[in-house]
């Protein structure tokens, strides 16, 4: 597929392809919908970065399922991992079998929050299904059912990963050459 930016000058390295990815939806899909037969499934997703993520994610599960969002923002110069909802789901979730959904888990400290957020509101059952995983980051241990790749400690982009709001629309993810970060 064609990409929209000349990736040599702004990436240094892919990290995962996009038929890589497209590949692990399929087979997350199939595992999700071997496990949650006749169960009120919802998939949750933490917007902006999320949502590419679940969009192809929900096609591949051969169920009938609800999606909904939450948007969160950090408090500036707070202790990390606080955050504050800035827009709820819109459907409450008591009794039903959620999935958050996520682009990628690092330190763990934001999905940690909001589990506990969800996890308040009384689902029959809460898992996560994250796309990348920096798990060598991680500072709280979290219930990952559902893992697509577990990736290095590298900053990167596209498939929904964003550097100042840009390049979520890629099909595959990279990491940013040092030049254009300045990391
Ligand atoms: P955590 O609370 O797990 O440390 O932070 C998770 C959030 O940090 C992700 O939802 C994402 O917004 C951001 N993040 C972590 N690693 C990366 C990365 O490599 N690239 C981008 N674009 N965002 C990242």
């Amino acid at each position: 597929m064609a990409t929209p930016f000349a990736p040599s000058e702004l990436f240094s390295r892919l990290v995962v392809t996009e038929d890589d990815i497209q590949r692990r939806v399929g087979e997350l899909g199939a595992a999700i919908a071997v496990d949650h037969r006749a169960s009120d499934l919802r998939l949750v997703t933490v917007l902006r970065g999320g949502v590419f993520f679940l969009a192809d994610l929900c096609r591949a599960i051969d169920l009938p399922l609800q999606v909904d969002f939450l948007a969160v923002s950090s408090y500036a110069g707070d202790a990390p991992g606080r955050v504050r909802v800035v827009k709820d789901l819109d459907d409450a979730i008591a009794g039903a079998n959620v999935i958050v959904v996520e682009d990628i888990i690092d330190t763990g400290l934001t999905l940690n929050y909001i589990l506990n957020n969800l996890r308040a509101r009384q689902p029959a059952t809460l898992e996560v299904c994250t796309m990348f995983d920096k798990d060598i980051r991680r500072i709280v241990d979290l219930p990952i059912t559902y893992r697509g790749f577990s990736i290095p400690d590298r900053y990167v982009v596209g498939y929904g990963l964003d550097h100042a709001g840009r390049f979520r629309n890629l099909g595959y993810i990279a990491e940013m050459s040092r030049e254009v970060t300045g990391l």
